[in-house]
Formats: C-alpha cells, sequence, structure tokens
C-alpha cells in the first residue's frame, strides 16, 4: 500500500501532460480570447472604446445586433 500512496504522489507531483499539438493548442489560445471586430473591416476594436460605431471605418454595430437578435423566419412548432 506504502508504494502504491508513493506513487500516487508522483504522480500528482508530475506536471500536466504536454500536449503534442502544440501549433494547434496555440491556435486555440489565440482565438480563446476573441476581441471584438468591427463586422465592416473586420480590425480589432480598441478595448474599452467600444462606441455604437466602428472607430476606424464607422459601421455602425446596431445594424448587425440587430440581425442577429431578430431571426428571419420564426418557426411553427407542430
Ligand atoms: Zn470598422
Amino acid at each position: 500500500m506504502r508504494r502504491l500512496e508513493a506513487r500516487l504522489a508522483l504522480e500528482a507531483r508530475k506536471p500536466p501532460p504536454v500536449r503534442t499539438r502544440a501549433s494547434v493548442s496555440a491556435a486555440t489560445v489565440r482565438t480563446a480570447r476573441p476581441r471584438p471586430r468591427c463586422p465592416g473591416c473586420t480590425l480589432e476594436l480598441p478595448r474599452g472604446r467600444r462606441g455604437e460605431s466602428c472607430v476606424w471605418c464607422g459601421f455602425m454595430f446596431a445594424a448587425v445586433s440587430r440581425r442577429a437578435s431578430a431571426p428571419k423566419t420564426p418557426r411553427k412548432p407542430r
């Protein structure tokens, strides 16, 4: 039993398994923090400066958000 405990301790001490897919993980990390982008010019919007329109091209976000919130074809339940 002692051996088992020692083994468990070793396992716990071990660092987390390194992922072989370094490139993929890096890509996921990049996309893990999605920054608000302007749908018009696809440029990253500056932090804390997000207003009603894009600071780069002046694209109105209201137009896009409206579309997303309003479904085109409402489905009727059978
Ligand atoms: Zn823009």
